[in-house]
């Protein structure tokens, strides 16, 4: 079985100065985190700070968002290649809030899943419903879409080869997780999708948790058979919060 996945998305926050002091408290306690890996995504202009206070740690970099094409006039953009230069391990694709702030549509989302992948960078893919489509019954539907949408430019076997995080919408910045029942039902729906792209004998992804999740409710959350591990916000700005989940997941 793959080791449990914590993944801290920073999102826009932090400077030089709360990254190393967050870095240097988290560090010593995560080298002693055991059978979980964990990955912490700051923005772009962090990478190589970042990176550079990793070396030495357990504990991978991951970019928060990329461009699918390599490279060209695109102002403001971010590469692959550019991710790879600062060995970033893996990238978020399609967080919700690219998806409604930033316009990504489902086909810039597979475009940007299909570049990480081939260029060695783990794409996280992110999904998830939004409380009027949850209220219409319409959850499973939409993370399906979003995941065919993916599956359809990449070939159902390739998404063997990435992370998939269930986030809510309703639940992200909430305060307001998902119970674990209601993630669980969406991950267990995740997963026999899965199974129905993949060759039989084919390891799945892991399945990530996303929405408010704090070292309160991360064991009940991460105590569910298809929650693999979680996707980390706002909790993974504050040392002990984020140390806490990523024990609850040994
Ligand atoms: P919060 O943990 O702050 O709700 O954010 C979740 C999220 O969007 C992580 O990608």
């Amino acid at each position: 079985m793959k080791d449990k996945l914590v993944i801290g998305n920073w999102k826009m926050n932090g400077n030089c100065e709360e990254n190393q002091r967050l870095l240097a408290e988290a560090l010593p306690e995560l080298a002693a985190v055991t059978g979980v890996e964990v990955v912490v995504c700051p923005p772009f202009p962090y990478l190589a700070q970042v990176g550079a206070q990793l070396q030495g740690s357990p504990v991978s970099l991951g970019a928060q968002n990329v461009n699918a094409k390599e490279r060209g006039a695109f102002t403001g953009e971010v590469s692959v290649p550019m991710l790879n230069d600062f060995e970033c391990r893996f990238v978020l694709v399609g967080h919700s809030e690219r998806r409604t702030l930033f316009g990504e549509t489902d086909e810039m989302v597979a475009e940007k899943y299909a570049a990480a992948l081939s260029g060695g960078v783990i794409p996280v893919l992110c999904v998830g419903e939004t409380l009027e489509q949850r209220r219409a019954g319409l959850a499973e539907n939409v993370i399906v879409g979003q995941l065919q949408a993916v599956a359809s430019r990449v070939g159902g076997e390739a998404m063997a080869a990435g992370v998939i995080a269930y986030e809510p919408l309703w639940a992200i910045g909430t305060g307001e997780s998902a119970t674990p029942e209601q993630a669980q039902q969406i991950h267990g729906h995740i997963r026999q999708w899965l199974a129905g792209q993949l060759p039989s004998g084919t390891a799945s992804p892991r399945l990530l948790y996303g929405g408010s999740l704090k070292a309160d409710n991360a064991p009940a959350l991460f105590a569910q058979p298809d929650i693999d591990g979680g996707l980390v916000g706002s909790a993974a700005l504050e040392a002990q919060s984020f140390v806490t989940i990523c024990r609850v997941a040994q």
